[in-house]
């Protein structure tokens, strides 16, 4: 198979792809953005999204994703199907592999890959995936105004998430497998004075029920103890803050990550240690992980190779 000479090639159909992808297509570098297994990326998981700017009465997640991706479509980049399996950053052009097959020869790769929040594995977060179950309480922590919601995990993430949600919420209960927080001291000693949350030590989550929606959460405390004891909580929210992946595998170790494998970029800008290669989105941002922060650094990766382009 003849292989293909791209001028930019983006990884990845996030917000951060897709902006990246209208800003090179504008600059006229004829972008093509290979879009993953899950085209338009996390927030195709996610119903109402308010808090993205320019749209005053929400719009869902894949309706957001899909305006995006026109936007870039209108100005010629080639949005395809498609994964890229496999990537050579060692020769010049970087050589580029999807889907098993099709070989590309790029001069400079944007990565977009996103990144993905871990769940417990409970076939109950599949059931209720969009009824009361969600990984993101900025997004979704708005619709349990006034109501009882769960937030798993003790990490900052999660001490983070059920402050935000005390805030909204009724009652937040905060489901911690240990008898410690792993958060930081300063959060944990927020969590301590919101009257709002209470921590259930050392339970786990072994389900959820509910007829249609989430109405509660069977858990287990002090599971394998003698003391192991069965307890239902009545919630109308489960939200997971186990942590999350960055989807970077495919690039280590060309690309330097950090020990949670969050590709590492120089200062402000997208750069990676390699030269050519740049890096957007979630799979380099641990802190934010926003859509429209996403968006906006989509748009500096098409910058920054614009700008090394017509420096070459
Ligand atoms: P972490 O890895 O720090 O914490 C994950 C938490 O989830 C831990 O408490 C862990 O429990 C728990 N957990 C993991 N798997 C399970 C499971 N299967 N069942 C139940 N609980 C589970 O991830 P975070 O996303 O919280 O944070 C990632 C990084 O980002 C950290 O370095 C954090 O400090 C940073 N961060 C910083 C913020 C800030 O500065 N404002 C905000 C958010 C994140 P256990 O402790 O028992 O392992």
């Amino acid at each position: 198979m003849n292989s293909e000479n791209v001028k930019v090639l983006i990884i990845g159909s996030g917000p951060a792809g897709y902006t990246a992808a209208i800003y090179a297509s504008r600059a006229n570098l004829h972008p093509v953005l290979y879009e993953g297994l899950q085209a338009g990326g996390q927030l195709t998981t996610t119903t109402e999204v308010e808090n993205f700017p320019g749209y005053p009465n929400g719009v869902t997640g894949p309706v957001l994703m899909d305006d995006i991706k026109k936007q870039a479509e209108r100005f010629g980049a080639d949005i395809r199907p498609g994964m890229v399996s496999k990537v050579d950053f060692k020769s010049y052009p970087f050589k580029v592999e999807v889907d098993g097959g099709q070989k590309i020869n790029a001069e400079s790769i944007i990565i977009a890959t996103g990144a993905s929040a871990k769940y417990l594995g409970l076939g109950d977060e599949k059931k209720y995936a969009g009824a009361g179950v969600s990984a993101c309480a900025t997004c979704d922590g708005f619709f349990y105004r006034g109501l009882t919601v769960a937030v798993v995990g003790g990490g900052d993430t999660a001490v983070e998430e059920a402050l935000y949600l005390a805030g909204l919420a009724k009652k937040v209960y905060l489901i911690v497998r240990r008898n410690v927080l792993r958060a930081s001291q300063v959060m944990q000693e927020r969590v301590a004075q919101k009257e709002n949350i209470e921590i259930l030590w050392e339970h786990e989550t072994v389900g959820l029920f509910g007829n249609g929606v989430v109405e509660g959460a069977r858990l287990v405390k002090k599971r394998g103890t003698v003391d192991e004891e069965f307890v239902d909580i009545a919630i109308d929210g489960f939200f997971l803050a186990i942590g999350h992946k960055p989807n970077s595998d495919l690039f280590v170790p060309d690309i330097d990550v950090d020990e949670q494998g969050y590709i590492k970029t120089h200062g402000d800008t997208t750069r990676t240690n390699i030269d050519g290669v740049f890096a957007c989105g979630d799979v380099q941002d641990p802190r934010y992980r926003q859509a429209i922060t996403a968006a906006a650094s989509g748009c500096k990766a098409a910058l920054d190779v614009e700008r090394w382009l017509l420096s070459k």
